[in-house]
């Protein structure tokens, strides 16, 4: 075998030819050998064991039953006609069900002769079905050899549309381990071998593809998931490294008069001890040469804004200047305004840019910048413009991280000579298992802690039918003073409807609670900003009881006395968008509410939507349902860190594992930075064939 054998393309694969290669290469993302070996089974099928009809259980995954067609029945039904066999053993009767290919299924199977039919089954009034199954004589089906294990590959209907079938896949395999022997390079030490019982490459190589046991295929299970995630972990880390000893920060000496006077005079209330903790892991970054990277994650309404705040004045105690970025308009004049009430004492210059930002405004924002004279600017996007200048920017911060992309982040990084200390927050809460593989090169502080005296919102869902209760609840909640949300969808793919919706809504809510007596603000993403932001003012104000909009509101917005959030169509939205809005309410003293407004048609995962909605006020709760849901690729800026696409390991099924990985990826690299001794060498090249930072070892070493 030539040493690079397994990099030969696919294309030179007996049976797989120029087409097929090519599916391959879309479909599956397979090059070469080396990555058809990687391509692990979903799952294997037990081609040994056969069921009775009478031992069935709902929902079964393909099973075999033996026995004999009684009879065939047409069944018409709404377009065209199914075609029925009645299927029976010596303990009962099943139905095999056709909807297509009926005349060949007609022609070709006999009457009472012994066949095995392998499939899914579906129970339905206590009778079990198997659709489209397969059926082999069993005088044939016995003279072939049967798997215990016998593996099933990811595939695709175009795949299985061309001939790519499971059998083809695993011909190729068998020939691939043929042709090496079953010998595959280690890519483990043997040191981590040896200290977490691993079994070889090439033996969990051989036992994914061709189990010889159940005992043998866990442990190759185990072997590659650990692999796979322990290098996932490495490669987070080593970048982490990288980046600090690299990139050198600026050392932030002192804890100064603005930080120390407004601890000491201004602070509106005790910090909790989770915003004290934080506040700490920061100003150690800050403090040493290091340039910080630092996610802060905190479930809404757990108070970031003043940890930020405190953070900007350590940056202003030395010479520095800052800023905030926010993902909205409504939400950078919330923190402007919100900013200036907390530093009125402290004679600081601040300012807002976003783009509605007058033109003449804009360009004294920017000498001021620049001259050094402004301190503190908070805004949008707009703050990434190349016209925005810093004289010295020591700190950046980006307030609801995962609505920015990474290149976003990537330009806060270049608006000095030397990279500003970053810090970007976030209330999506994301699974602690999914941070740790998504942001792994940051560091991450969690304010795990709500303020005190909050009360838990009160969640319910009702139909809408019930919209008339729901109506007199909200009478009731504004004779109390209190303020209501009232929250439309609005998705792309249906803005027209969506907006009728949002129009029609208010239109009703306007009848119902009629001027003078009510007043109603509106806000909506088709308004001009001027227009969002004097509708927001006067629900800030309190001059309306109701807030009509759609989820432009969603991040951020921070009104106490507003007590009830009403989501119409609530089974439209994501879990972690439900929790971010309902984090709208609750935010002053008095018991808030949530009421999830939905028709009665629901589907399964809506229900459980719903359903966890109403069980827990726990942002991490949620996001664990919310993942196992929705699977984690869909879950807010992880699509781009690449980590997900894994080949074997689960995120959440395989949590433990994923702590081994990273626990030992760390200790290896505490006792060898560079992975330079011997033992770790098969590390290194793994690690130098995956990683895009090739020569980083010469940093951190
Ligand atoms: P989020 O983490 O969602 O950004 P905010 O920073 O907007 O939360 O804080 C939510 C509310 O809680 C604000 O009104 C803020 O003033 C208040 N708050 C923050 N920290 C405390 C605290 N330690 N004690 C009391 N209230 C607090
Ligand atoms: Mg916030």
């Amino acid at each position: 075998m030539k040493s690079n054998y397994l990099q030969t393309p696919i294309d030179y694969l007996k049976g797989v030819g120029p087409n097929r290669a090519n599916l391959l290469r879309k479909e599956l993302g397979i090059h070469t050998y080396q990555d058809l070996i990687n391509l692990f089974p979903n799952r294997y099928i037990d081609r040994t064991q056969y069921y009775k009809i009478k031992g069935l259980q709902p929902n079964t995954a393909e099973i075999q039953v033996i026995g004999k067609i009684t009879k065939f029945t047409e069944v018409a039904q709404k377009r065209g006609k199914r075609l029925v066999a009645t299927f029976v053993d010596d303990t009962g009767a099943m139905e095999l069900v056709w909807f297509r290919g009926q005349k060949w299924i007609r022609e070709n199977l006999k009457l009472n002769t012994k066949y095995v039919a392998f499939g899914k089954t579906n129970a339905f009034g206590g009778k079990y079905s198997m659709p489209h199954p397969d059926l082999e004589p069993l005088e044939e089906h016995e003279k072939n050899m049967r798997s215990a294990m016998q593996p099933v590959y990811p595939s695709t209907e175009k795949l299985s549309n061309k001939g790519v079938s499971n059998r083809m896949i695993s011909k190729i395999m068998q020939q691939i381990f043929i042709d090496t022997n079953g010998r595959f390079v280690e890519t483990l030490s043997q040191n981590i071998l040896s200290e977490l019982k691993l079994i070889s490459k090439s033996e969990a190589l051989f036992n994914i593809h061709f189990p010889k046991s159940q005992e043998l295929l866990s442990k190759a299970q185990f072997r590659l998931k650990f692999e796979e995630l322990f290098y996932i972990q490495l490669q987070l880390i080593i970048k982490n490294l990288i980046h600090k000893s690299k990139i050198k920060g600026f050392p932030f000496d002192k804890v100064g008069t603005y930080f120390n006077t407004f601890f000491k005079d201004h602070l509106p209330f005790d910090l909790t001890g989770a915003q004290k903790r934080v506040l700490k892991e920061i100003r150690a970054d800050l403090g040493s040469n290091a340039q910080m990277n630092r996610l802060l994650q905190g479930d809404v309404g757990s108070g970031k804004t003043i940890v930020a705040f405190m953070s900007t004045l350590m940056a202003l105690d030395n010479g520095f200047q800052a800023c905030l970025m926010a993902p909205t308009e409504i939400l950078s004049v919330q923190h402007y305004n919100g900013l200036l009430e907390l530093s009125k004492d402290l004679n600081i210059s601040i300012e807002i840019l976003t783009g509605s930002t007058k033109t003449s405004k804009r360009k004294i924002i920017h000498e001021k910048l620049e001259s050094g004279e402004l301190q503190l600017l908070i805004g949008t996007h707009a703050l990434l413009e190349d016209k925005v200048k810093f004289k010295n920017l020591g700190l950046a911060i980006i307030d609801e991280q995962h609505r920015f992309g990474v290149a976003q982040r990537s330009k806060l990084w270049h608006k000095n000579t030397s990279p500003p200390h970053v810090l970007v927050m976030t209330a999506t809460p994301i699974p602690r298992t999914l941070a740790m593989s998504v942001y792994g090169d940051l560091d991450i502080s969690i304010i795990d802690e709500l303020p005190p005296g909050r009360k838990s919102i009160k969640t319910v869902h009702r139909y809408d039918k019930n919209r008339l209760n729901v109506f007199r609840f909200i009478r009731d909640e504004i004779k109390l003073g209190r303020q209501v949300y009232v929250v439309y969808p609005l998705i792309k793919e249906n803005e027209k409807m969506d907006y009728k919706d949002l129009m029609d809504g208010h239109e009703s809510l306007s009848r119902d609670f009629p001027m003078p007596e009510y007043q109603i603000s509106i806000v909506h993403g088709k308004m001009k900003p001027a227009d969002k932001e004097y509708e927001m003012q006067r629900f800030i104000k309190g001059e309306t009881q109701i807030m009509v909009a759609t989820t432009v509101i969603e991040v951020g917005v921070n009104v106490p006395n507003a007590s009830v959030m009403i989501i119409e169509s609530a089974e439209r939205f994501g879990l972690s968008q439900l929790h971010q809005l309902r984090g709208r309410v609750g935010r002053g003293a008095e018991q808030s509410y949530c009421i999830l407004m939905t028709g009665y048609k629901l589907s399964q995962d809506s229900k459980k939507r719903l359903e966890t909605m109403v069980k827990t006020n726990d942002g991490f709760e949620i996001a664990e349902v919310d993942l196992r849901l929705r699977g984690p690729g869909d879950i807010m800026g992880t699509q781009q860190s690449g980590v997900l696409n894994l080949k074997i390991a689960d995120i959440i099924k395989d949590n433990d594992i994923l702590q081994h990985a990273r626990y030992h990826a760390k200790n290896i690299l505490n006792k060898d930075k560079s992975l330079s001794t011997p033992e770790n060498l098969p590390i290194l090249n793994t690690y130098k064939s995956l990683s895009k930072y090739k020569n980083i070892w010469n940093y951190i070493s």
